[in-house]
């Protein structure tokens, strides 16, 4: 069954987070996650980066790659690098 994913549908069609089902000023501004689960997103993801690295795994996939020194494993360091490029040809007057 793919139930949470209609029910994801659903709130974020609505400006509900998608996490909590509540909306606040972030979900009526077209985020999908309120406030409080954003945040706790964010944590969950620090966490789950901290534990790849420290594994030594590719932070993005969670491949195991080789110990080069690199956090991302050749595959997305190479997307990482053309999404890079693509964002730069989209925004050609930011320059970060
Ligand atoms: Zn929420
Ligand atoms: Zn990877």
């Amino acid at each position: 069954m793919i139930k949470t994913n209609v029910t994801q549908a659903n709130r974020q069609a609505h400006g509900l987070c998608v996490m909590c089902g509540k909306e606040d000023e972030r979900t009526r501004n077209g985020n999908t996650r309120c406030a409080a689960c954003a945040k706790k997103h964010a944590q969950t993801i620090r966490e789950r980066t901290e534990a790849l690295r420290k594994m030594g795994r590719c932070t993005v996939c969670g491949k195991n790659k080789e110990d080069d020194g690199w956090s991302l494993c050749p595959a997305c360091r190479e997307r990482s690098r053309e999404q890079t490029r693509k964002h730069r040809a989209a925004h050609p007057k930011k320059t970060q």
